[in-house]
């Protein structure tokens, strides 16, 4: 018996790459494609920002009434998705300062997750018993309006200085219940490859340390960066997991497609964790759509953060029932690959506590039960 071999493969096809605004419709594309022509030509200020969008006198007035508390950083890419006519266009949210940015609630915090009192060394975060976080750059391709460490990304001076990260190498070093390591920032791909490759090949001559994760949203916002030389690179670290930060299916590109499609092919795994925020992702409908295509990207969706209570993003936050509302909407409707956990990154350093529906209706001793997706009863005794 003969079978016909289909090589057809047409999942890149389903994901469009967005035209360039006339700002740069006469760039050469080998400049496009370069991440560092994207980095230097960065959009910093309303004189650009104005030849690519229309923009309106809240964000005028936003901008200037925020950006030296917090810059305002876009790549020309990232700057191409944003729809130049609607004001509520899910990227425009994310990356151009909005009014509400100046309303400081007295429930929130510059560090609510209190990522500064659980730093055994400065740059390390240590706050589950096997796993840390370490800081080794402050910067970001974009910075994301909702971001949870605005106190330090965008800030120079708090820059992972050489020391520092020798002083975080140690002390990971010399700590050997640490199996799992966070390599983020700011975004860790802001790190040159020589660094980045510097940091791994010291982590993995260490007995102890199983797994690391680079942290990075430029998958989003510069997925340029991801190129064949860095791919090549992390194939002599593995198991390297990549963790990062799709927030809407307009998003996912063809760009990021590329991107991730190299990463995967490398032997990575790569898992997103999603910040829930209001007018831009809080609504299931999107959030399926999303993680349909992160799936096709070969990207697993991980968490959904609620919105933690950093200052002046009380404009994005939603009530914990939007991201229950979410998980129920998901859970038996679609794959559940593509079913995240929800989770609350507790103020004052708690941790993650996730949360779910409620499936249990009622326990009688032995006797559970429970209802399913579609809300139908069923019973389980336990033996
Ligand atoms: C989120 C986080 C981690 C990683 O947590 P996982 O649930 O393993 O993904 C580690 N350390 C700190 C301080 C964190 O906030
Ligand atoms: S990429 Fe991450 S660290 Fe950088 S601004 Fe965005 S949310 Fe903050």
């Amino acid at each position: 018996m003969a079978f016909n071999i289909v090589t057809k493969n047409n999942i890149r096809d389903r994901f469009v790459s967005h035209p360039r605004p006339a700002l740069w419709k006469d760039t050469d594309s080998k400049d496009w494609n370069n991440w560092i022509w994207q980095q230097q030509k960065r959009i910093k200020s309303m004189d650009v920002l104005e030849k690519v969008i229309h923009v309106t006198d809240e964000e005028r007035q936003a901008f200037a009434a925020s950006h030296e508390q917090f810059n305002m950083g876009i790549t020309p890419y990232y700057a191409s998705l944003i729809d130049p006519n609607d004001p509520n266009c899910p990227i425009r949210l994310q990356s151009v300062p909005k009014m509400g940015e100046l309303t400081i609630l007295d429930t929130e915090m510059e560090d609510p997750l209190a990522e500064e009192s659980n730093m055994p060394v400065p740059g390390i975060t240590h706050r589950y018993p096997d796993r840390v976080l370490f800081y080794t750059t402050h910067n970001c391709p974009v910075y994301c309006r909702h971001c949870t460490r605005k106190r330090k990304v965008s800030d120079p001076s708090s820059s992972a200085a050489n020391q520092q990260l020798e002083d975080g190498l140690a002390y990971i070093e010399r700590t050997k219940q640490i199996r799992d390591v966070v390599i983020s920032g700011g975004d860790a791909l802001s790190n040159s490859d020589e660094r980045l490759e510097y940091i791994l090949s010291r982590l993995r001559a260490m007995d102890h340390i199983e797994v690391f994760r680079i942290a990075t949203r430029n998958l989003v916002t510069l997925p340029q960066r991801v190129t064949d030389n860095f791919a090549k690179m992390l194939t002599k670290y593995h198991p390297v997991f990549i963790h990062t930060h799709f927030n809407h299916p307009k998003e996912c590109t063809q760009e990021a497609f590329d991107a991730c499609a190299k990463l995967a092919d490398a032997g990575c795994v790569i898992n997103n964790q999603m910040v829930l925020l209001k007018g831009v992702n809080d609504d299931p409908k999107i959030v399926m759509e999303l993680n349909h295509k992160l799936l096709m990207m070969r990207v697993r969706p991980y968490y959904i953060f609620q919105c933690d209570m950093s200052q002046g993003i009380s404009h994005f936050r939603t009530p914990i029932e939007v991201g229950l509302n979410i998980i129920e909407h998901l859970r038996g409707w679609t794959s559940g690959m593509a079913v995240p956990h929800f989770v609350v990154d507790c103020p004052g350093g708690g941790g993650k506590i996730p949360l779910l529906p409620e499936y249990v209706v009622k326990r009688e001793g032995k006797k559970w039960t429970f209802r399913n997706y579609q809300k139908k009863e069923f019973v389980y005794n336990e033996p």
